[in-house]
This record gives C-alpha cells, structure tokens and sequence, in this order.
C-alpha cells in the first residue's frame, strides 16, 4: 500500500519516492540534526517515512511542512520530538483547513473504493508547525536554508535549498508527473514564487509530486503558469471566453478552471 523509494539527489540529501499521490518527501543529513522535509499524508504513511529516515541515520530530526496540504503535512506525529517548522502562515491555514481537507479526501477514498485510506486519514492527529524566524538552519556542519518565495501553490509555501548540494525542495510550487494544482494557488504570484526559486540557482529541484527535475524544468513550469494566469485575467477582463482560455491553456480543462476561479 505505501510502496515506497529512496533517490538520492546529493550526499546525505534523499527523497522518499511514494507511489501514492506520487508524493515525494525528503531528508537532509548533517552532522549532528536531520531535516525532514514534509510528513506524508497521514500517520501510517509518516510512521513508514520515519523508519525509513531510520535505516538512514540515528540523528535527532527536526520537521519542516513546505505547505498545509494533508498529503505534506498529515504524518508529522510519527517524528516524535521533533521541532516542527513552517510558513507562519500554514499554521493559520492548517487550523482553517484540516478537517475540511480530511472530510474532503476522506469521501473521495471512500468514492474510489478505498476506505482504509479514508479511515488513516481520519485518524491522523494534526500537528501544529511553529512560524520560522527566518535564517538558516544549522544541521551541524550544514547549513540550510528555509525560504518563503511568496504566494504561489498556496500563500505559506516555503521551499528548503541545501546549497551545498545544489537542492531545493520546492513543495507543490513545483510538479513533475502531474500539471500544478491550482485549487488553493495565486496564478499571478506563482511564476514570480517560481523566478525566487530559480534565483537559488538549484542543480536539483524536488517538487512535491514526481521525480526530481532540473532548472530547465522549472523555467518550463514557470512559463506555462504565467500563460495560464495571462489567459485567466484575459478571461476576466472580458477580453476572450472561458473557451478560448481552456483551449489554449498548457494544461487539461479542470486545472484551468480551477486557476481561473483563483483569479
Ligand atoms: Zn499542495
């Protein structure tokens, strides 16, 4: 049921590869701290991720959540003792948003016949993440970067580079595999929350569903959001029909009406 990966993307950098939403979470090693990156969906997939981080290291783990989507966020209670970081934002956004989230996913688990995913996310306590300060974080011997690029996916994405390796774990503001989800996104903002990752100047780029990708992905990414948001203020200055916009949009139909509700 969690079937599940390890990729390397740089020396003590990884990404847990899920089959299951085709969910990409991460782990950073340092000397002394590992930094997890994202808690999967809920306890029964955070508690596989936490053994896994524990195959790789015995160090002491602190969390960060890139954004308030239960597939990010729902697992954190499997890292025991963790600090756990975000968006000031996601808190806020966690507290307005997890149980519809859960009544939400829970249903459509149910719909496709698959209540025992229903039933975990159900049961998943929901952590709380504190706000980061800003600055690095200091793994011991590695430094790393927690950095807010602006609205984009969401209003509290927050993106994780690891300079030393060329990493950046970019959330759902990146997605390889699957077009961006737009349901809670600012198409306007989400190119230019792309240009600050971009300006990271990352080798690797993990986005939070699908393999890792390189810049030249991400620019690609960047272009066709800044098309779709062209097309939704088209649409909403009366300029062209919904027509026309889902027509000449990058992506399939529901994915721009989902971007053009958001504009
Ligand atoms: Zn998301």
């Amino acid at each position: 049921m969690d079937a599940a990966r390890w990729v390397q993307v740089g020396d003590g950098v990884w990404v847990r590869r899920y089959r299951e939403l085709d969910l990409s979470l991460g782990v950073v090693i340092g000397e002394r701290w590992c930094l997890v990156v994202d808690t999967g969906a809920d306890e029964v997939q955070g508690a596989e991720f936490a053994a896994a981080v524990r195959e790789l290291t015995p160090l002491p783990w602190t969390v960060v959540i890139t954004h308030a989507h239960f597939d990010h966020a729902f697992g954190t209670a499997a890292f025991e003792g963790a600090a756990v970081w975000g968006h000031a934002r996601c808190r806020i956004a966690l507290r307005e948003t997890a149980e519809a989230q859960r009544a939400e996913w829970a249903g459509r688990y149910r719909s496709e016949g698959r209540p025992e995913l229903a039933e975990r996310l159900e049961r998943a306590r929901v952590i709380m993440p504190d706000a980061w300060p800003g600055g690095n974080l200091d793994l011991g011997g590695r430094l790393v970067r927690l950095v807010a690029p602006g609205p984009g996916h969401t209003d509290h994405d927050l993106v994780v580079q690891v300079p030393d390796a060329g990493v950046v774990f970019a959330g759902d503001l990146v997605e390889q595999g699957a077009p961006p989800a737009f349901g809670d996104a600012y198409p306007a903002a989400w190119p230019l929350a792309l240009d600050a990752v971009l300006g990271l100047e990352p080798v690797t780029v993990v986005p939070g569903h699908g393999e890792p990708v390189d810049a030249d992905f991400v620019r690609t990414q960047r272009e066709e959001i800044a098309l779709v948001a062209r097309l939704c203020v088209d649409v909403r200055a009366g300029l062209i029909p919904v027509e026309a916009a889902v027509e000449r949009s990058p992506y399939p139909e529901e994915f721009t009406r989902e971007a053009l509700a958001r504009v």
